[in-house]
């Protein structure tokens, strides 16, 4: 039987350290606890919280319901066919060092999302992505429990309806779901994507037959050190902000005030600002309220003071409306607010 701790703290389940409590925690480590945690909530009418490695939430009240920290563990190959690997991997298993054991198994594909905070279970949430790939990119299929009625049910590429740091679970189906594992397809033979710009230029130097998927891997942690803050030092969930999509009309507008700003065609109809470009633009780099926007990288805000999630929703709501109000642009938050 699980055990359900009631008035938790969830400073330690949540990388921005805000220290809030859930009227009661679980931590479920296979299908039956899970299920018994869903019936809990569900006799008592409890909302529910579900925390991976809690690096793309914000916690800024206490939570009046149950978290349940999914800790489901196991990966194992489960097919092969000529060209790939089909790697399923428990929704508690920590995605970056399940990138590091594909890539020492020699199942290739997962280089360029080297690094990422957080769990397996949560990647396709929003379709995790960095450096030019998706987990769309690699992805087979999940196996998700049913909240209302407990079944598990096994979801395609088409029916997780995969977008730009997006999918169904984020909206036809929020709430509904709880992934318990993930499986990958996965290269039998490297095929790098080393487009991505900073990528590109971290490689000058090296030979063809001197890039493999390792050190591909190894220059995206490097790069993601050296511009990141890590959670554990300085409080933060990534990006804070999606890079906002905007028409070619308004671009061309943007461009008669700003000719350097930064930009990048989506498709005919859509083009996508760099958010981090506008945030610096309007001076708030490095700016400090309560929360603080990281100095190499004004995408992240931090709460180096461990404040609880209001702080950082306060910096963000202020960089929001300056941003409108100079670019007539709008800012989608990344991160998820709870309650
Ligand atoms: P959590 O924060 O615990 O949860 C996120 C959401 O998913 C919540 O709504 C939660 O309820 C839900 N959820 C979690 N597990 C499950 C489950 N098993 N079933 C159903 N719902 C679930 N993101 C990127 O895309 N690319 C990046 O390069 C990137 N870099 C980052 C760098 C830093 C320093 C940080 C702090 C964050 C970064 N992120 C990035 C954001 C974050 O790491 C990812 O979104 C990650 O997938 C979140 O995983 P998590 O386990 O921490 O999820
Ligand atoms: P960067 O290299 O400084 O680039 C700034 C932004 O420009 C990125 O957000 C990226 O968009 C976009 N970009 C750059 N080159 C592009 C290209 N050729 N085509 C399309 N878009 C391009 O970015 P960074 O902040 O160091 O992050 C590096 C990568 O890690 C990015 O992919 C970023 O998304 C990811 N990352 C994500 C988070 C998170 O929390 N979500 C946190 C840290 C890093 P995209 O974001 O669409 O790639």
């Amino acid at each position: 039987m699980p055990l359900y701790l009631p008035h938790f703290n969830l400073q330690n389940y949540n990388t921005l350290a805000s220290p809030v409590c859930a009227d009661f925690f679980v931590s479920v480590k296979d299908e039956e606890e899970l299920q018994a945690a869903i019936k809990f909530a569900k006799e008592k009418n409890f909302p529910l919280l579900v925390l991976g490695g809690g690096s793309n939430i914000v916690l800024h009240e206490n939570f009046p319901g149950l978290a349940i920290h999914v800790q489901l563990l196991g990966k194992e190959l489960v097919r092969e066919d000529d060209e790939f690997y089909y790697v399923k991997a428990a929704a508690g298993e920590n995605w970056s060092d399940f990138v590091d054991y594909c890539l020492d198994e020699g199942f290739f594909g997962l280089e360029n999302l080297s690094l990422i905070p957080g769990n397996v279970g949560a990647a396709p949430i929003q379709n995790i992505g960095a450096y030019g790939v998706e987990l769309k990119d690699v992805f087979s299929e999940l196996s998700a429990v049913d909240v209302k009625s407990g079944l598990s049910i096994t979801f395609t590429p088409e029916s997780c309806q995969f977008g730009y740091r997006d999918s169904v679970f984020k909206n036809a189906l929020l709430d509904q779901f709880i992934i318990t594992s993930v499986t990958f397809k996965l290269g039998k033979k490297p095929n790098l994507n080393i487009q991505y710009p900073a990528l590109q230029a971290a490689l000058v130097g090296y030979s063809p037959q001197e890039i493999t998927p390792e050190l591909v891997s190894q220059v995206v942690c490097d790069i993601r050190r050296s511009k990141l803050p890590d959670p554990k030092q300085i409080p933060n969930v990534g990006s804070f902000f999606k890079n906002p999509i905007i028409t070619p009309s308004k671009l061309v507008e943007l461009q008669q005030t700003y000719p350097d700003i930064v930009s990048y065609p989506v498709d005919e109809t859509r083009v996508k600002l760099a958010a981090g470009w506008l945030i610096d633009r309007a001076g708030w780099k490095g700016r400090e309220l309560e929360a603080t926007v990281h100095a190499e990288q004004a995408l992240v805000l931090t709460n180096p003071k461990r404040l609880k999630g209001t702080a950082v929703l306060a910096l963000a709501s202020a960089i929001k409306e300056a941003i409108l109000l100079k670019f007539g642009v709008e800012l989608e938050q990344e991160p998820r607010n709870y309650p």
